[in-house]
């Protein structure tokens, strides 16, 4: 009996259900908000993760979204050794109603139905302001002005120690000085991390489907070379570093590759797991996506802290992002294991323990 409601009831039968512990369709008639919000694992405390807007095609392709990148969010935060387990929101995007003020406030009365259970802020499509309308509305709101802020640059600075820890890993040295990346997404990622980089001295291409991203980096970085978003993984660099939206990987895509080190901010870089074999006989090291892109996460988990929000915590803590690629790259060769399960495997080596003793 059970088979047969797995397999006709929605949410089980999908690929990216993984034992989620709660998926909440949520619709607000008046402001026409729809979307999901997905728990996947709370055994490390509370769910935190952030908000995504975006125009998807379906609500299954929503859903699916959810279930994903909450997932990733509980991985995320057992090797970022944060107290908080994984979940996500995500809105869809409809042109018919716009995202104002009652729209992403109705958002956030939402979140207050969990009562707690669910942290949420930033993610691709919802900005600082939508965040300062959410906190008025809900007291689970995380990265405010005034206190942990904007992720994007924290979220950037963790890639940054990630690349040091890859190159140093790959090449013998975490020297950025005269080293070439190629970054694909100009956002609040991409584009900070474009900052770390050329400050440094490293030389880098960059790529975005937006226009308005292009010049405005070609405004800040005078020497970056664009190069088209289709193609900008073909080129020949030191670090490849995805910093748009996910699915990036694929077998078609590995063999494109011209790089020694894949590592960015974007979650969900790989489109199966067995990406990670590809990759790792294509000789390129991989840093797993929720390892290197903890940032974020590390600097808004810091406004939940009991003792008060400490930056000079959230730093000691991001450096923690460095000790962990070193250790995860060293497993890996090691073990002559691709990276993302090597570090699939010391997350679930924490999250699971502690969910085996909460029954
Ligand atoms: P953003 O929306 O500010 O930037 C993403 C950029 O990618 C945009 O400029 C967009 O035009 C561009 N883009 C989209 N598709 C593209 C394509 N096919 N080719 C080239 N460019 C493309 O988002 P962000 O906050 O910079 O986040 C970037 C990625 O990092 C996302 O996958 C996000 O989930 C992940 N991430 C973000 C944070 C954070 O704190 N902001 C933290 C962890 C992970």
């Amino acid at each position: 009996m059970e088979g047969n409601y797995k397999a006709t009831f929605g949410t089980e039968s999908l690929e990216e259900f993984d034992g989620h512990e709660l998926v909440n369709f949520f619709y607000n008639k008046t402001t026409g908000l729809k979307g999901f919000l997905a728990i996947h694992n709370t055994a490390l405390g509370p769910a935190i993760g952030g908000t995504r807007y975006w125009p998807y095609g379906s609500q299954e392709e929503a859903m699916r979204d959810a279930l994903r990148l909450s997932r990733a969010m509980t991985y995320k935060c057992a090797l970022a050794r944060v107290h908080f387990g994984g979940g996500k929101g995500v809105i869809l995007a409809d042109v018919r109603y716009p995202k104002n003020r009652a729209f992403i406030s109705s958002y956030a009365r939402v979140v207050n139905l969990l009562r707690g259970s669910f942290f949420t802020g930033e993610d691709v499509g919802i900005d600082k302001y939508d965040v300062e309308v959410m906190a008025k509305v809900s007291p689970f709101i995380i990265g405010r002005r005034g206190l942990a802020g904007d992720p994007g640059p924290w979220a950037a600075l963790g890639v940054f120690y990630a690349i040091e820890a890859a190159l140093e890993s790959a090449l013998g040295t975490s020297r950025i000085q005269g080293r070439t990346f190629a970054i694909k997404g100009l956002g609040k990622v991409g584009g900070e991390l474009c900052h770390l980089l050329t400050e440094r001295g490293g030389k880098v291409i960059g790529a975005d489907i937006d226009p308005s991203k292009v010049r405005s980096a070609r405004k800040r970085f005078p020497k970056i070379r664009i190069a088209p978003p289709g193609a900008i993984h073909k080129e020949s660099v030191d670090v490849y570093c995805p910093c748009a939206m996910g699915g990036e990987f694929t077998e078609h895509t590995i063999r494109q590759l011209s790089c020694h080190i894949v590592c960015g901010a974007a979650n969900n870089q790989l489109s199966s797991p067995a990406c990670g074999d590809l990759l790792r006989r294509a000789g390129v090291i991989y840093v797993p996506d929720y390892v290197a892109n903890a940032g974020g996460l590390i600097n808004v988990a810091g406004e939940l802290d009991k003792r008060g929000y400490s930056r000079a915590r959230v730093y000691r803590k991001m450096r923690g992002i460095k000790k962990t690629v070193r250790k995860i790259l060293e497993l890996s060769a090691k073990r002559r294991q691709p990276a993302n399960r090597v570090a699939d495997t010391l997350a679930e080596r924490i999250f699971l323990r502690r969910s085996k003793k909460r029954i």
